[in-house]
This record gives C-alpha cells, sequence and structure tokens, in this order.
C-alpha cells in the first residue's frame, strides 16, 4: 500500500501540508463537523468562523449529517469555494472495527462528494483525531487506504491534500511517507 501511495505523493495526486484549512485557496477542505452541522470546536470552529453566518444558515438546511456521511455548502468568505461536511465517529462510542468503517466512510463519502461536483482539489483535516479521540496511527492507516483506493479508481478530484494543524500529526505521515523511500 505504501509504496502506491509514494508513488501518487511523487504524482502529486496526494498532498501533505502543515496550514491552517482555513487559509486554503482550493476548491474545496473538508470540515470534520459533529451530527448537528451546527458548528462546534477544533476546526469546525475555526471553519464557521472564517467563513461567517451565512454558512451557518446553509448548514441548518441541511438537517444534520449522520456519522460516516457528508453534505456540500459554499465556502462563503473562506478562499476555499467549498466545505464538505463530514462527520467521523466518536472512537469510544464504538467498536475498534465499526470506528474504522465509520471513518473510511466519511473519508469516502466526502470524495464522492467532491467528484460529484467536479471539485478538483480538496484538502482533509485530521478527522477524529481531535475531540473524537481516534488515534492517530490507526486515523492515518485508515485514511490513506481509503484516498489511496479512491484516487487509484477516479480521475476525480485530481489533487487531495492531507492538512495538518500539529507538527506531530504532520511528522507521522511525512514518516510513512519517507519510511518507505528509504
Ligand atoms: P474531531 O472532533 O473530528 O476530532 P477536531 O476539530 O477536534 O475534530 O480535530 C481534528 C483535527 O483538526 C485535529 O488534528 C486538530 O488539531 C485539527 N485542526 C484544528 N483546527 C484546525 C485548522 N484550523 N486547520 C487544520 N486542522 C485543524
Amino acid at each position: 500500500m505504501l509504496s502506491s501511495l509514494l508513488e501518487k505523493y511523487r504524482m502529486n495526486r496526494i498532498r501533505l501540508v502543515k496550514a491552517d484549512i482555513t487559509q486554503l485557496e482550493i476548491d474545496a477542505i473538508v470540515n470534520a463537523a459533529n451530527n448537528s452541522l451546527l458548528g462546534g470546536g477544533g476546526v469546525d470552529g475555526a471553519i464557521h468562523k472564517a467563513a461567517g453566518f451565512a454558512l451557518l444558515r446553509e448548514c441548518k438546511s441541511l438537517n444534520g449529517c449522520a456519522t460516516g456521511e457528508a453534505k456540500i455548502t459554499k465556502g462563503y468568505n473562506l478562499p476555499a469555494k467549498h466545505v464538505i461536511h463530514t462527520v467521523g465517529p466518536v472512537y469510544r462510542n464504538h467498536t475498534v472495527a465499526e470506528a474504522h468503517h465509520l471513518l473510511s466512510m466519511a473519508y469516502k463519502n466526502s470524495l464522492q462528494l467532491a467528484k460529484k461536483h467536479k471539485l478538483k482539489t480538496v484538502a482533509f483535516p485530521n478527522i477524529s483525531t481531535g475531540v473524537y479521540g481516534f488515534p492517530l496511527e490507526e486515523a492515518a492507516s485508515v485514511a490513506i487506504a481509503t484516498v489511496l483506493e479512491f484516487i487509484e479508481n477516479n480521475q476525480t478530484p485530481q489533487q487531495v491534500i492531507f492538512c495538518f494543524y500539529e507538527e506531530d500529526n504532520f511528522k507521522l505521515y511525512e514518516h510513512l511517507l519517507n519510511s518507505e523511500s528509504n
């Protein structure tokens, strides 16, 4: 799996960036939202704050989002054109297998929506690894496997960005790539 990841990385279909996701000027950023879609803390709060009240108004019309599913809105005051809201699992509320499946569905359904809307570039935060308590290494293996499988089978989105706020998260993915290339 990792050699395939490395190949996609080299082909620029996967990128790792250390940034505030609200600053990215791309087709869509993914929001690690909660089931209400009405905002929260962490990356969700940062996205709503940067996008402005109009985002909350559109979110209110969506009637929430089930765990593992995804819904799309405009980006409003964000530099990103769209926000794909997905809900990752709260780790402790599920068996390990269920949590892995739901996290994988959150990535996959977000990518399906990006494809449906012909979005070329999409950036993910590290879904469920903050307040939702998903162990970093487990989340990395689910996220990487799901994104790889999707881009191998689909031309759109052309580029998937893993966006990290914290150095240790960024380093983990970088390590996964570099250890494969050595
Ligand atoms: P969850 O509730 O899904 O666990 P959190 O928002 O608590 O979501 O955390 C998800 C990840 O997003 C964490 O790694 C957190 O550090 C990161 N994060 C928080 N703010 C930002 C931001 N502005 N840009 C990118 N990532 C962020």
